[in-house]
């Protein structure tokens, strides 16, 4: 109904923001504040070795009693890493999201990382698809009128 995840990321951008799992999560947490996103792809050399979230530092470092500045991200990030090709259909991203309760997959393409979804833009692709939806059916009932 509301298409491929390919098309959400062709109108969103392909660019996956990432952190080396050698870097402090103080380091990790200064990137999603500058970069304006609650995840980041955690890279073992050019290797996807897990992700690591807003989530992941409320739980497994403030909540922990951890201290920023000297913890690694590879001591805290996920590393069973759930990833979707681009021809999953949007429906099926949101589904999965909801079953696991995580809000980003990564998208990966012919072995490559070729983006990162959240929530938040499935969220708003199905809106944009909705109002669309809304204006054709009253361009239709009012030109019939
Ligand atoms: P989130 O709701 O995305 O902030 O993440 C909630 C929890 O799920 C955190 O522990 C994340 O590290 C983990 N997580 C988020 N996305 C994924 C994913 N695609 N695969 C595996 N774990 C994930």
């Amino acid at each position: 109904m509301f298409g491929l995840v390919s098309s959400v990321l062709a109108e969103k951008g392909r660019h996956v923001y990432t952190v080396e799992k050698t870097a402090t999560v103080a380091e990790a947490v200064r990137e999603m504040n500058e970069k304006g996103v609650g995840a980041l792809l955690v890279m073992e050399g050019r290797r996807p070795a897990g992700i690591f979230t807003e989530r992941d530092v409320l739980r497994r470092v403030v909540d922990a009693d951890k201290d920023p500045a000297l913890l690694r991200v590879a001591e805290v990030m996920t590393r069973h890493l759930v990833m979707i090709a681009p021809n999953f259909r949007v429906e099926e991203a949101m589904e999965l999201m909801t079953a696991r309760r995580f809000r980003h997959l990564p998208v990966v393409e012919e072995g490559e990382v070729v983006g990162m979804l959240s929530s938040g833009d499935l969220m708003r692709w199905v809106t944009m698809d909705q109002e669309e939806h809304i204006r054709q059916m009253s361009a239709y009932i009012n030109g019939g009128s």
